[in-house]
């Protein structure tokens, strides 16, 4: 029989996991359960649609059996099943989900990293068994197949004989060595421990035999009792979805198993939130704020959605309507009895009940982040940490629609207080005759603390907010204003100070606006005018932005993909006129028009730089700074 080989990273992955230390390694249960609670699920799915399908509900279950002779367990399904082209697609290749291919070569060192915080679904079995195979019949094929493997090398698939459709997993459990003890996954009392602290709310009946003791009746009276061992098969699971239960029946450690059992994520979640609607549209819900972005979050990869049951069936794995785009982040599900449980993808995009369900619960994020915001700043800041970029994105998008949605959610670095602080903070806090609301933008907070346009705000005591993702001066030119206050770049030309006049009282120098004109010529179309200016004080000279377009925009939209289009931000050099090099400059003025070209250019291409844009022409720039500092 021809034996395949597992793809590379899949190898080493069952490397790690082979040889992990990884303390819990009874999660391996947890995980084929639930890939069998999928599996029934798309049975029962198909079942309740198909017309030429028979089915009892009792038809749908799954039955873990350990046998200590044959030190085996098995876990046995009655779901969809597997072809043997799934058997390879599915169980050849590791981690398709990415848990691998997310973290770099390196980063790896132990497996415990990766099984903690990804789980990684059936391969986790292979913590506990030297062989697996596993025995499948999909639905509407008349063969069963058998996958069998070591973890080591690879696997082989063959043709077999399975009665029933649905999937059996076969773990030959590994021995017992000084540290590890694998019968414990051969004992009925500690399988039952296992599958109630992992699997209690699993909607099919998780079987098991159990043996009881039973007294023995006999005739005579005097004789001690005798017991005899009986074996039945039992539900050890509630089967209740955690969903129906009450609140007030559920602790946070159930929500948080829940979450893991979902593979929601694989992190802890920051928040959860149980809805449940019993008027003219009944529904339950359970959302989660998780607390770590997953890797693909801020790529087109990403999916968003919501679980959808219609009366406890699964009906869609990832529904897309129940979220906006900027509360993409949620995980979780919903359950309504008032959904049909026929209805097609598209025909839900446009169900009445399912808008209003969508629309409660956006209210629902948005009241969890706000208290969140209110009663535990740390907590927030984590999420705003991972998602924030996303609220911003929110109000960027559709055209500034959400803005009064999102607004109260955001935080931005200030620069007086050090620390993030939301729009309402910074308002609350201004002085009564600040107008605006001001802004930086930059690489990180470390760079924009040294740009020289901060200067003349700083020395009036205005606090300053700075920008450091690149979406986010987008989304504040999207909003324009807060509580009725106009958002002003650092950079911009006017900075709507009142008592602007008073500045550096600026009689104009005898011939100063002549050098400044003459300063424009030379520079050509590279700016749009030269000023002197009022906000540099130890500076001699800064870029500033007249118009919609910033230099930081004009920046992030160059490296895009389309290069911006060639957008454009409309410069203005200032220069500091009471500056050493101004007056330097004053010196040659009328003597040596070589020399004024460069301080031109020199000023020019400076400004740049403290902008992080490259000079043009970098020689010219050189060769022109070696001619100032000749003498
Ligand atoms: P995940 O469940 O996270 O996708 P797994 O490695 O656990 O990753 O499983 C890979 C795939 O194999 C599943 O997505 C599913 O399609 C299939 N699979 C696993 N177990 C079963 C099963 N018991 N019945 C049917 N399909 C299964």
């Amino acid at each position: 029989m021809e034996k395949k080989e597992f793809k590379a990273e899949s190898k080493r992955l069952l490397d790690l996991m082979i040889n992990s230390i990884y303390t819990h390694k009874e999660i391996f249960l947890r995980e084929l359960i639930s890939n069998a609670s999928d599996a029934i699920d798309k049975r029962y799915y198909q079942a309740l649609t198909r017309e030429d399908l028979q089915f009892k509900k009792e038809d749908f279950y799954i039955e873990v059996i350990p046998n200590k002779e044959e030190r085996t367990l098995r876990v046995v399904d009655t779901g969809i099943g597997m072809t043997s082209e799934e058997l390879e697609e599915n169980l050849g290749t590791i981690a398709k989900s990415g848990s691998l291919t997310f973290k770099k070569e390196n980063e790896i060192k132990d497996g415990i990293d990766i099984i903690g915080q990804f789980g990684i679904g059936f391969y986790s079995a292979f913590m506990v068994s030297e062989r697996i195979i596993v025995k499948s019949r999909a639905l509407d094929e008349a063969k069963g197949f058998r996958w069998e493997s070591d973890g080591s090398e690879g696997y082989t698939i063959e043709e077999t004989e399975k009665a029933q459709v649905g999937t059996e997993v076969i773990l030959k459990l590994r021995e017992n060595t000084e540290e590890e003890n694998y019968d414990e996954f051969l004992e009925e009392y500690q399988l039952r421990e296992i599958i109630k602290r992992y699997s209690d709310f699993i909607r099919y009946p998780i079987k098991m035999e159990v043996t009881s003791h039973e007294k023995v009746e006999t005739e005579e009276e005097e004789k001690k009792p005798e017991y005899k061992e009986v074996k039945k098969v039992e539900t050890v699971n509630s089967m209740v979805p955690m969903w129906r239960k009450n609140k007030s029946q559920l602790e946070e450690e159930d929500y948080i198993n829940f979450y893991q059992e979902k593979r929601y994520g694989f992190d802890k979640p920051l928040k959860y939130i149980h809805m449940k609607a019993d008027g003219s549209l009944r529904y339950s819900s359970i959302l989660y704020i998780p607390e770590k972005a997953p890797y693909d979050f801020y790529t087109r990869e990403y999916e968003k959605g919501l679980e959808l049951y219609s009366s406890g069936v699964l009906i869609m794995e990832k529904c897309p309507d129940l979220l906006p785009d900027y509360f993409s982040f949620v995980k979780g599900m919903v359950d309504s009895e008032d959904l049909s449980l026929n209805i097609s993808r598209e025909m839900l995009q446009h169900d009445r009940q399912l808008q209003v369900i969508a629309k409660k619960i956006k209210e629902k994020i948005k009241t969890a982040l706000k208290s969140m915001l209110e009663s535990d700043r740390e907590k927030y800041e984590a999420f705003f940490d991972s998602f924030g970029k996303q609220l911003k994105f929110g109000v960027y998008s559709d055209f500034g629609q959400h803005k009064e949605t999102l607004q109260d959610l955001l935080l931005f670095y200030s620069s007086k207080r050090g620390k993030l602080i939301t729009l309402k903070e910074y308002v609350s806090e201004m002085p009564e005759e600040q107008q605006a609301i001001y802004y930086a933008s930059g690489e990180s907070v470390g760079k924009i603390d040294k740009m020289p346009q901060t200067e003349l705000l700083k020395d009036k005591g205005y606090e300053i907010l700075y920008l450091t993702d690149e979406v986010d001066e987008f989304a504040i030119k999207m909003m324009m204003k807060y509580d009725d206050k106009n958002f002003k770049s650092v950079s911009s030309s006017d900075l709507q100070l009142d008592d602007e006049k008073d500045e550096k009282s600026e009689e104009k120098k005898e011939g100063q606006e002549e050098i400044l004109q003459k300063i424009k010529e030379i520079l050509g179309d590279q700016v749009k005018d030269v000023r002197p200016s009022k906000r540099l004080k130890n500076h001699a000279v800064c870029l500033a932005a007249e118009g919609e377009l910033s230099i930081e925009m004009e920046k992030i939209l160059k490296s895009m993909p389309d290069g911006g289009m060639g957008a454009k931000s409309e410069k203005i050099l200032e220069i500091n006129t009471d500056h050493k090099m101004f007056k330097s400059l004053e010196k040659v003025f009328k003597t040596d028009e070589e020399k004024v070209k460069a301080y031109a250019n020199v000023f020019y291409n400076q400004a740049l730089l403290m902008e992080g844009i490259s000079p043009d022409d970098p020689v010219k720039y050189t060769e022109d700074v070696f001619r100032l500092i000749e003498e």
